[in-house]
């Protein structure tokens, strides 16, 4: 996907990363040490859901975006849900599209191959360890939330989030608002499954216990070999997500980042994670520093 399609988001991406540089050399100078949040413990949870996207049985009909759209109460897209030029650019979630389908002409594949793009509900989530205020929270249930309360809109998740997936909604100037996927959490909860899965007329989205999902995903892949690239992306990529895909055709050619550790990522961010004390020991400045940041962003965007 093009990370810099969006323009406004790189823009900023620079200012916070400036801050966060800021804050961990302040970090560096007072000695502070590093205070990295600690993994959760997924083992308690041993039935968290997760999703299973195939991708050669999606037809790119997009009525998953479209029951998203209405499951969250997000306006109508610009482009109508059943026209076509929508896939002449790569899209990624927005504050009014949680969820997008992009098309690939991919090598080896005789037709075009569509790829459904949100929130992967990492198991050990980067946005999570990213962010100062501890806005994000893997849940039992396996779906990562986010708590617009005590956000304060630094950002720091999209930068951690390593499928750009949390997106900023920028008509809440004055009540900062990061936006993403919850998998349909309320639903789950209740005994129902996500929209989109219910919805895809072709079954190419399965909601289940994660574990069972991985089950489902070797079986087809052993008992189909022609059928599928040996790889079930996401059972540990940073370290597992809750969102797992089968594919015809390798990951990369379909801007699935190939380079991740299996790690989480949570253990790679110590150093960045160094800096969060010094967050709260300077916040008025660095909140001054966001804010003055994003509004001179604003005025020439
Ligand atoms: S995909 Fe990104 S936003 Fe979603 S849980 Fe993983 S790190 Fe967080
Ligand atoms: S509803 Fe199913 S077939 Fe249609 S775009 Fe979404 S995943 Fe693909």
């Amino acid at each position: 996907m093009d990370r810099k399609g969006d323009g406004k988001m790189e823009l900023k991406r620079r200012d916070f990363l400036r801050v966060a540089a800021l804050a961990a050399g302040g970090a560096a100078f007072l000695g502070r040490p590093a205070d990295a949040l600690a993994s959760p413990d997924l083992s308690g949870w041993p039935d968290r859901a997760g999703m299973l996207t195939d991708l050669t049985e999606c037809v790119g009909c997009r009525t998953c975006e479209s029951a998203c759209n209405a499951a969250n109460g997000l306006p109508a897209p610009d482009v109508p849900f059943d026209e076509k030029s929508v896939f002449d650019r790569k899209r990624r979630p927005t504050a009014s599209a949680y969820t997008v389908v992009n098309r690939y002409e991919a090598k080896g594949s005789a037709n075009p191959v569509y790829r459904k793009v949100q929130c992967n509900h990492c198991e050990e989530p980067s946005c999570a360890a990213a962010c100062p205020v501890r806005a994000y929270t893997k849940t039992p249930e396996g779906p990562v939330l986010y708590d617009k309360d005590v956000c304060f809109g630094c950002r720091y998740c999209m930068v951690a989030c390593p499928f750009y997936a949390p997106a900023y909604d920028y008509e809440s100037a004055l009540e900062p608002r990061v936006v993403k996927c919850t998998m349909c959490h309320g639903r789950i909860r209740a005994g129902g499954i996500p929209a989109c899965a219910g919805s895809c007329p072709v079954g190419a989205i399965t909601f289940g216990k994660r574990k069972e999902l991985l089950k489902i995903a070797r079986d087809r892949i052993r008992r189909f070999p022609d059928r599928y690239v040996e790889q079930v992306y996401g059972e540990y990529e940073a370290g597992g997500t809750g969102w797992l895909y089968l594919s015809g055709v390798p990951f990369p050619q379909l801007d699935f980042p190939d380079n991740l550790p299996k790690k989480p990522i949570v253990e790679n961010t110590k150093g960045f994670l160094s800096a969060v004390p010094l967050v709260f020991t300077l916040w008025p400045a660095l909140l001054g520093l966001c804010y003055a940041a994003n509004g001179n962003k604003e005025e020439k965007g």
